[in-house]
């Protein structure tokens, strides 16, 4: 577990476009952060700095207590979780769980204990001799969440991971989240356009406007009072 802490975090995309503009945010070791706002707000390029996917051009980026800004997503130790699944189609879940892990030559009995525990912790054990195309959408989320969990990150980053869910297994996942998070008590910034997502799900919410961070507080000093 880690803090994230961006300290006037900008980003300037080479046509110019200022998707993020002086961004001071502090995520708690632990906490559930929510990042919401309308599309194009620079929600998913500040959750693409924080994963390195994407280059800050000003200020600082913290992970614990050190400024991350010039490392690469692979030296983070942060899991990112998107709405497109990106399994793998010709392998199982449960090699789909394993893979990473594999590559990052961990034993195999340790693997066998992280699949098998994050197997049940998301309820996928019935399916962990399927392939994706036998599965839902709402299974194959719960896989790709998954292999975020058996790396052990100091953070997840989700990035609308529900958004391609129906309404009935939003709720449910929305549920799984929770538990999931209470359990595993990972630093999380979620991002979403839906504030629902963000009043159940954060234990606090930053709201982002035009790439400027309007407010962020707890969920219900934000939306309990018109
Ligand atoms: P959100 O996730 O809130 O929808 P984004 O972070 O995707 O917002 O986008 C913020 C702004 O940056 C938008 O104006 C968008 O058009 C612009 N933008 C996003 N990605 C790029 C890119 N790769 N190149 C140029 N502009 C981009
Ligand atoms: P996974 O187990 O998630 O499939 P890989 O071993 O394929 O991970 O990923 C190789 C490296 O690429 C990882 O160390 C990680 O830092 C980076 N990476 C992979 N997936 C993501 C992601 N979704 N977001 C950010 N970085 C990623």
């Amino acid at each position: 577990m880690a803090k994230i802490v961006l300290d006037g975090v900008d980003k300037v995309y080479s046509g110019g476009v200022k998707a993020v503009d002086n961004l001071n945010l502090e995520i708690n070791d632990g906490e559930f952060m929510v990042l919401v706002g309308p599309s194009g707000c620079g929600k998913s390029t500040a959750l693409r700095m924080i994963a390195g996917l994407e280059e800050i051009t000003g200020g600082d980026l913290k992970i614990g207590e050190e400024v991350v800004n010039d490392r690469p997503p692979k030296d983070r130790d942060i899991a990112m979780v998107f709405q497109n699944y990106a399994l793998y189609p010709h392998m199982t879940v449960e090699q789909n769980l394993a893979f990473g892990l594999k590559l990052r030559k961990i034993a195999k009995p340790e693997i066998e204990k992280r699949v098998n525990d994050a197997a049940a912790m998301l309820g996928l054990e019935p399916y962990l001799k399927r392939k994706p195309a036998a599965l839902s959408g709402g299974q194959r989320q719960r896989v790709a969440m998954g292999r975020a969990i058996v790396r052990e990150p100091q953070a997840f980053l989700m990035d609308e991971p529900l958004s391609n869910l129906d309404a009935k297994l939003r709720v449910q996942m929305r549920a799984s989240l929770n538990q999931l998070h209470e359990r595993l008590g990972v630093t999380t910034v979620y991002v979403t356009h839906d504030q629902i997502e963000a009043m159940t799900l954060g234990d606090r919410v930053a709201v982002l406007r035009d790439g400027r961070l309007q407010q962020v507080d707890t969920p219900k000093n934000l939306f309990d009072h018109p």
